[in-house]
C-alpha cells in the first residue's frame, strides 16, 4: 500500500499525523506529507483510519 497527500486539499490540521505518525508528518509549509510512501503492513490500518478521518479527504491510499 502507498500513501499520498495531495497538497492542494490539505488545510494542515494536523489529524492525520496525529492518528498515524508513522505514515504522516508535517511539512515545513504547514500541510501533511506521506513520510512512509510504501506503508509498513502494520501501519496499514492506522493509515486507512487517517485518511478516512481527513477532513478535505486529501490523503490517497492505493
Ligand atoms: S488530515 Fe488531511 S487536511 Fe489534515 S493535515 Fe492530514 S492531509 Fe492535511
Amino acid at each position: 500500500m502507498f500513501a499520498k497527500v495531495i497538497k492542494d486539499e490539505c488545510i494542515g490540521c494536523g489529524l492525520c499525523e496525529q492518528i498515524c505518525p508513522e505514515v504522516f508528518s508535517m511539512d515545513d509549509d504547514g500541510t501533511a506529507v506521506a513520510i512512509a510512501e510504501e506503508i509498513p503492513s502494520e501501519c496499514e490500518g492506522c493509515a486507512e483510519e487517517a485518511a478516512e478521518s481527513c477532513p478535505t479527504n486529501a490523503i490517497e491510499i492505493e
